[in-house]
């Protein structure tokens, strides 16, 4: 069967697994994405088949989410793990591996909506060969991300070059908040089309439990002003201003101050170290007795920590989106964030939680105290926020909206090589 003119779609995330444990190195939002998307979209009919890299050799090549739903792993360089930097080289065995297996399969996939840069680039071939529409979203930005940080890796001008390359060439660019938008347009290129399509979250998941349920499910006393921090150890996820903002605290010297870092981390790998760096500090500062550090928290596990904070600090240096913010706002509770990229777009300040100058200990301090102080405004505030993300973030919306887009690029007539591989 030829399924090319069934709506049938192929999400491309080289390095980020839909099907993988999520908050490990390399792991957080990007798999959250591909893997929410897939599973809405297939809800609404299509034909969803994610295809990323395979990494450890236990790894199933298949993984089925649901009917019409699938992860599909693909050999491309060895089968571990493989730094984002260092995944170039081994694109055309992606792309070969990806060609072998629609002809094995009698599939060409009319549509591709490819993840990051790498990705892209597998979307720009297919283009060129078999003519497939193309969807690109970034998920990071390579010009905005090398402002951030010291050391510039040796493949930036190559990431620079296809990401311009794609803006240009895309049948659409999908933006997740208007800064990104901006960001595409004032520092990659004026050409292109790019809509604003946000991320989205469960809302069925996170919000599902009440804060004093969550509270005592976690053994948290009712008098304990609980923040909460969770995402991959990066030095970029600005955990370091976190826990010294916590340190200069008005409420560091009673007893009842508490601070959870959540994420997981390998010894000896990037997030490994940096975790080790963040304890060393913690110790320095005298607050292992304030701070606990849970490991990885599971998607099923994290609703109950959000439930139970009364503030969750998202204190990126740079997020083009940040999922972090909206699965707490989902939750109720509010949220201090750093004045960057998605998260100026999705955290209202004073409505539904605070903005802060990145990496400005001070800004952050004020801006949790505040809240840790005022009991009444924190409620209100999580209501605010819970209230934000019905309205503007669920997956269930923002997969409509990519169904939308994508059929408008079904109705266009098939390109002229779409048929070149089932002949
Ligand atoms: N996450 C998780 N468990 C962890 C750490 C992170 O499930 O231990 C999830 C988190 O809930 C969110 C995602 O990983 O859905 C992180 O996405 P975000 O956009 O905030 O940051 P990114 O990792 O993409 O930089």
């Amino acid at each position: 069967m030829n399924t090319t003119t069934e709506k049938c779609i192929a999400l491309i995330s080289v390095h980020g697994d839909p099907a993988i444990e999520i908050g490990k190195e390399e792991a957080g939002g990007q798999n959250v994405y591909v893997r929410h998307v897939g599973e809405a979209l297939a809800q609404l009919g299509w034909q969803v088949d994610m295809f990323t890299r395979k990494v450890s050799k236990g790894q199933n090549p298949v993984v089925q989410h649901s009917q019409n739903c699938r992860t599909i792993r693909l050999i491309a360089g060895p089968v571990e793990f493989v730094p984002r930097d260092e995944l170039f080289d081994y694109l055309p065995e992606f792309l070969d591996n990806f060609l072998q297996f629609q002809q094995a399969n009698d599939i060409t996939y009319p549509l591709i909506h490819t993840n990051y840069w790498h990705s892209s680039w597998i979307g720009m071939e297919l283009k060129k060969i078999q003519g497939s529409k193309q969807v690109h979203t970034y998920h990071s930005l390579g010009v905005v991300k090398y402002n951030t940080i010291e050391s510039i890796p040796l493949i930036a001008s190559q990431r620079l070059a296809v990401e311009k390359e794609v803006l240009e060439t895309a049948e659409r660019i999908v933006a997740t908040s208007p800064q990104e938008k901006q960001h595409m347009r004032s520092l990659v290129s004026s050409q292109g089309t790019i809509d604003i399509i946000p991320c989205g979250t469960d809302i069925q998941r996170f919000g599902a439990i009440e804060r004093q349920a969550a509270r005592s499910k976690l053994k948290i006393a009712p008098e304990t002003k609980l923040v909460f921090y969770i995402g991959r150890f990066d030095p970029r996820k600005g955990i370091e201003t976190l826990v010294r903002a916590i340190n200069e605290s008005q409420l560091r010297t009673s007893k009842n101050l508490q601070l959870i870092i959540g994420g997981g981390s390998t010894p000896g790998n990037s997030d490994g170290i940096e975790r080790d760096r963040i304890e060393s500090i913690v110790n320095k500062l005298g607050m292992n007795d304030c701070t606990i550090f849970t490991g990885r928290l599971s998607q099923e596990i994290l609703p109950i920590y959000y439930a139970a904070a009364d503030v969750c600090v998202v204190p990126s240096h740079y997020e083009p989106f940040g999922l972090v913010a909206i699965e707490a706002m989902a939750s109720n509770t509010p949220v201090v964030a750093s004045d960057v990229g998605g998260l100026r777009f999705t955290v209202v300040p004073e409505e539904t939680g605070l903005l802060a100058p990145p990496q400005d200990v001070t800004a952050f301090t004020s801006a949790i105290d505040r809240i840790l102080l005022n009991p009444e405004w924190r409620d209100k505030l999580g209501k605010a926020g819970r209230k934000r993300v019905e309205t503007n973030f669920s997956w269930d919306g923002v997969a409509n909206q990519l169904s939308e887009l994508y059929t408008q690029f079904l109705e266009q007539p098939v390109a002229k090589k779409a048929a070149l591989l089932t002949q």
